[in-house]
């Protein structure tokens, strides 16, 4: 039964990515609908959509979120205590430089993917984005286990540089990982093309549990400190979160968070006080 309900959480992952997309791709059919948008548009888009979401969504959780206690004690989820570190602050060349790494990759990515105009079905933007979030965890999964194997690992150190984590070490890696790490994101556009509306949805959900898992807490979509245990234990957990790792079994059994927005937390609760 406790092997069921671990898989329905990370089932419940995937659901909630899917469910959380399909949404966010409404908003954007609605005010792109009836816009010709074409490529440097497209780009410029993609790229404001990306880097707006990012660091909004990343102040929000560090500074509206981890700054109200009662909040931050109920959320949070990090049971092995590290060393306090701060994390760098930004400075206006680092942040010119992201910027520029990520217009450039933008530009890369929308010349060379074919487009294509998926509409907004529900029940067909819900299946794209299940079949995106469940290949992009494999995929991510497979080139992190990489990432950690000795003869690759001097990539990924940089990443490696917090135990303690803060949303916006999501962002902290080498430029050579960054390359790796988008490309094994977006793989699926190469093959099936790209709709912006959907391409733009994407973004802003994968900035929200990329902070989300580096941030400690436990908000809405990785119930756990599963990715925590990752920086802490330097193996295990090489997924999005646990999925694949049960599946080749590398999972460091991450301590579990029960919150109001988590189904399946609440059936297992239910189990145990009865
Ligand atoms: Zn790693
Ligand atoms: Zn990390």
């Amino acid at each position: 039964m406790q092997y069921f309900l671990n898989l329905c959480y990370e089932l419940e992952f995937f659901v909630k990515i899917a469910i959380s997309c399909t949404i966010v791709q409404q908003v954007f059919y609605w005010f792109l609908n009836k816009t010709e948008t074409n490529l440097i548009m497209q780009v410029i888009l993609y790229w404001l959509v990306g880097s707006i979401s990012f660091y909004s969504i990343g102040f929000f959780i560090e500074k509206v979120i981890k700054t109200n206690d009662s909040l931050r004690d109920k959320l949070i989820v990090r049971v092995k205590k590290v060393k306090k570190q701060s994390f760098p602050i930004f400075t206006v060349k680092g942040v010119i430089i992201g910027e520029m790494k990520a217009l450039i990759s933008a530009s890369i990515i929308l010349y060379l993917a074919p487009e294509v105009h998926r509409g907004n079905s529900l029940i067909l933007n819900f299946g794209w984005f299940l079949m995106r979030i469940v290949v992009a965890d494999f995929c991510f999964y497979v080139a992190h286990w990489l990432l950690h194997r000795k003869f690759l690992q001097k990539i990924h150190l940089k990443h490696h540089e917090f135990r303690d984590s803060s949303s916006f070490v999501a962002g902290h890696k080498s430029f050579i990982e960054y390359v790796i790490v988008t490309l094994t994101d977006i793989l699926p556009i190469f093959i099936f093309g790209y709709d912006i509306t959907q391409l733009c949805a994407w973004s802003i959900i994968g900035n929200a549990y990329n902070l989300e898992g580096h941030s400690s807490l436990s908000i809405f979509f990785i119930p756990s400190d599963f990715h925590d245990l990752h920086h802490t234990c330097f193996q295990g957990n090489y997924g999005i979160q646990g999925f694949w790792d049960r599946v080749f079994n590398t999972l460091n059994p991450p301590t579990k968070k029960r919150g109001i927005m988590f189904p399946v937390s609440l059936i297992e609760h239910r189990n145990h006080n009865k």
